[in-house]
């Protein structure tokens, strides 16, 4: 008889997305002129930008002819991409990556996902609570809920920034600008995380994707901005919330050659190699059109649209953050991030102030409990609506006599 990997019958069962959608369609039920306001999503809204759109097309036509078709690519990236990647994402920042560290993928969620692959399995990892729930259920998956996983709680008293573990940690998940919360670390905050993975011998996967959302450029964007993070450090960056891509399907993750351990046998391996093997037997590439979209980015007016992609979402962020904090309610985030994280009022549990809010302002959010226990009593709101009714909905929370 055949047997399942039953580490996947130890999986919470996201009840999350499916709840929220039943009440959702239990209100407009009862609600027929739906009047609903949706701020919990975590995908972009607006469409891509128009030099994305003219690559496409372009690549699209050189599939037509047999003079240009391309058939499998790279399995880490076209070079066209993986060059301009390394140029304008580090040398243009003055950081030292080259382009076969960079490798090509259709998102983070699978690079955030299949990185175990290359990890050991007695390491101890560390997740924060709460977190973005792929690096929970992955390690799970592999793992099974083990007494190896152990949870960083972050929480109003420390800033939602997780103290340096006191017992032994191997691998540690560190996203910021950080989803569900939408706060950010400092480079001196940062830079304690890359000294203690220095002196324990420690791997830091850090998660960029929502680096661009940075407004202060004394911010970190990349782990590799900190000294002696390529010995230490994998960082993962997505197309998905900067340009528009959660359609698409693009990213890419960073090994640096210079990332390195000792194996049992006493031999020094580098990462890179492992990751390298990992995808190529594993992955067959991203499409040569979408990596070409991706490109596109590159170009000055990629770039220019790109940012006013991020600017369109982030005076969203301003509008909810300022517009909550005006109504006297505990904000965080929404500064570096399309993430506004409120703490819920009047001591509402994170549900209960979810079915408050859909019943007196037909608004929709995400409870926080659904990012982990520590989430609990918090609320996320999200700035991938439109101006226009996310201006709506401040105006019907401001009016609302909690
Ligand atoms: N990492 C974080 C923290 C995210 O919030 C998300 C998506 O919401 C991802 C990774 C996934 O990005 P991608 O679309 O590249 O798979």
């Amino acid at each position: 008889m055949f047997r399942i990997n039953e580490n996947y019958l130890q999986l919470n069962q996201s009840y999350l997305f499916s709840t929220i959608a039943k009440k959702i369609e239990a209100f407009n039920t009862a609600n027929l002129e739906s009047d609903l306001i949706r701020l919990g999503i975590g995908d972009v809204t607006l469409p891509l930008s128009p030099t994305v759109i003219s690559a496409l097309h372009s690549a699209v036509d050189e599939m037509a002819s047999s003079n240009t078709f391309r058939g499998y690519g790279p399995e880490q990236g076209y070079d066209f991409l993986r060059n301009k990647i390394a140029e304008i994402d580090f040398r243009g920042r003055g950081i030292e990556i080259s382009a076969d560290e960079i490798f090509v993928s259709d998102g983070s969620k699978s690079d955030t996902g299949n990185i175990g692959d290359i990890l050991g399995e007695e390491n101890v990892v560390a997740i924060t609570n709460p977190v973005y729930p792929v690096y929970m259920d992955s390690n799970i998956m592999r793992l099974g809920k083990s007494s190896n996983i152990l949870l960083l709680t972050c929480s109003k008293e420390n800033g939602f920034i997780p103290e340096l573990p006191t017992e032994r940690v191997d691998v540690v998940y560190l996203c910021f600008p950080n989803n569900p919360t939408g706060t950010v670390m400092t480079k001196s905050e940062l830079a304690k995380w890359v000294n203690w993975a220095l002196e324990n011998e420690s791997l830091i996967l850090f998660d960029a994707a929502y680096e661009a959302y940075i407004q202060d450029a004394n911010l970190p964007r990349s782990i590799f901005e900190l000294e002696n993070a390529k010995r230490c450090a994998i960082e993962f960056r997505s197309f998905s919330k900067n340009a528009g891509f959660t359609g698409l399907r693009c990213s890419y993750t960073v090994v640096p050659k210079e990332l390195k351990v000792r194996a049992s046998n006493g031999d020094m391996v580098s990462l890179h190699g492992l990751w390298n093997r990992r995808q190529s037997t594993k992955f067959n590439g991203t499409p040569y059109i979408v990596q070409r979209a991706a490109e596109a980015v590159y170009s000055p007016q990629g770039q220019q649209e790109t940012q006013e992609m991020v600017a369109y979402y982030m005076q969203n962020a301003t509008v909810i953050r300022e517009g909550l904090i005006g109504r006297g309610l505990t904000v965080f985030g929404g500064e570096h991030a399309p993430y506004i994280w409120l703490q819920c009022p009047t001591g509402l549990d994170s549900w209960a102030f979810f079915d408050l809010l859909l019943e007196k302002c037909h608004i929709v959010g995400t409870p926080g409990v659904g990012f982990g226990s520590a989430g609990e009593g918090y609320f996320r709101l999200t700035a991938f609506n439109t101006h226009e009714k996310t201006l709506e909905a401040v105006e019907r929370i401001t009016q609302w006599n909690i």
